[in-house]
C-alpha cells in the first residue's frame, strides 16, 4: 500500500544519504591525514579585548583547513574526526607550536588555544606543552589554554591535579564554551581557572530570551564571586555589547570587534594595541 511504500522509500533516500555522508566522512578523514604535509592549514587569530578600554589583551588561536577540492571546512566537522583518531596529537601539535611562533610579532598579548579532551587526558600532557612553549622561546605567562567542561569533570581529580600544574608553570587557564556542559557549580571552585568564557549561544539569546539574559547574569556573578575574568565571545552588536558591560563580564569576543583574521592582520592589530568599533561605532575622532 502507498504509506509502506513511501515509508520504504523514505528509508532508501535516507540510506543514500547515509552513504554518501559515510563517502564524504571518509574523504574528509584521508585529507586531514595529508592536511599538515600538504600545507593545508592555517590559523586565524581573533582579539579579545577589554570592556571599556576595547583594549586588546590577547588572540584565540583557531585553526583554518583549506583543502583543493572541498574548499574551507568548518573545525566544528574536522576537529571531531580528528579527535575520533590518533590525529588529533598530531593536529594540537601543529596548532600549538604556530600559536607560539606568533607570539613574539605581537608587542605583549597572550595567544589562546584550545585543546581538545583528549590532548588535555594523554599522559604527560603538561610536559609536552612545556617543552613546546621553550622550544619556542615563549613565556607560559603569555599562553592561556582553553579547555572546555567536558574535559574536566569526566576525572574531576586528574584534571584538578592537570590545571593546578600547568598554573603553577604560568599559564593561564580558560573554560571555554562555559555554561553548556554539565559541571556543577559547586565543582569550579576546586579547579585553578583564570577566567570562563561565557558561550555564545548565551549571548545570540540574550536580547531575545530572559532565560540567556539570566544565565549570562548568572556566570557573570559565578565569576566575580570567584575572582575569574570572564569572557563574553560570539558579542556582535552594541547593544550586547552594552548589557554584557552592565553585567559586569570583564572581557568581549565577537564579530562586533573583529573576525578571526589572518596571522599578518593580527599582528597589525596588535601594534595598534586598541580595537575601534567599525562603521556607526566607530568613536568620534578627539579633537585634541
Ligand atoms: P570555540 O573555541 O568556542 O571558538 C569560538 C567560535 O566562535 C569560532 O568558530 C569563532 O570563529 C566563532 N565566533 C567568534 N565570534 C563570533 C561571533 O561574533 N559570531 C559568530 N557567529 N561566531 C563567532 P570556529 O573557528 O569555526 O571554531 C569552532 C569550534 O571549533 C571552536 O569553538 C573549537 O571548539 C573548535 N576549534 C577551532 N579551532 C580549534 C583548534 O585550534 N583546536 C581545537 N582543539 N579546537 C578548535
Ligand atoms: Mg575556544
Ligand atoms: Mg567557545
Ligand atoms: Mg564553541
Amino acid at each position: 500500500n502507498e504509506a509502506k511504500r513511501s515509508g520504504r522509500s523514505t528509508v532508501r533516500v535516507f540510506d543514500a544519504g547515509m552513504d554518501e555522508g559515510h563517502r564524504v566522512r571518509r574523504d574528509i578523514e584521508a585529507g586531514l591525514n595529508q592536511a599538515i604535509v600538504r600545507d593545508e592549514l592555517s590559523l586565524a587569530f581573533q582579539p579579545i579585548v577589554g570592556r571599556g578600554s576595547l583594549e586588546i589583551v590577547g588572540f584565540e588561536a583557531l585553526v583554518r583547513w583549506t583543502t583543493p577540492d572541498r574548499g574551507a571546512i568548518s573545525p566544528g566537522i574536522f576537529v571531531p574526526l580528528a579527535e575520533e583518531s590518533h590525529l588529533i596529537h598530531e593536529l594540537g601539535d601543529w596548532i600549538l607550536d604556530h600559536a607560539l611562533a606568533e607570539l613574539r610579532h605581537w608587542p605583549g598579548q597572550y595567544v589562546s588555544v584550545n585543546f581538545s579532551p583528549i590532548q588535555f587526558r594523554r599522559s604527560h600532557f603538561v610536559a609536552s606543552i612545556m617543552d613546546r612553549v621553550r622550544r619556542a622561546g615563549a613565556e607560559p605567562q603569555r599562553v592561556q589554554i582553553e579547555i572546555t567542561e567536558t574535559a574536566i569533570f569526566d576525572d574531576a581529580e586528574h584534571a584538578a591535579q592537570t590545571l593546578c600544574e600547568l598554573r603553577k608553570l604560568g599559564f593561564r587557564i580558560a573554560l571555554d564554551d562555559f555554561g553548556t556542559g554539565y559541571s556543577s557549580l559547586y565543582n569550579i571552585r576546586k579547579f585553578a581557572l583564570d577566567c570562563l568564557k561565557i558561550d555564545r549561544s548565551f549571548i545570540d539569546g540574550m536580547g531575545r530570551e530572559r532565560e540567556s539574559a539570566a544565565i549570562v547574569h548568572s556566570i557573570i556573578h559565578l565569576g566575580r564571586a570567584l575572582g575569574l575574568g570572564v569572557i563574553a565571545e560570539g558579542v556582535e552588536t552594541e547593544s550586547q555589547a552594552q548589557a554584557l558591560r552592565v553585567a559586569g563580564a570583564s572581557h568581549l569576543q565577537g564579530y562586533l570587534f573583529s573576525k578571526p583574521v589572518p596571522a599578518a592582520e593580527a599582528r597589525a592589530l596588535a601594534e595598534r594595541k586598541f580595537m575601534s568599533l567599525s562603521g556607526e561605532h566607530r568613536a568620534p575622532p578627539s579633537l585634541v
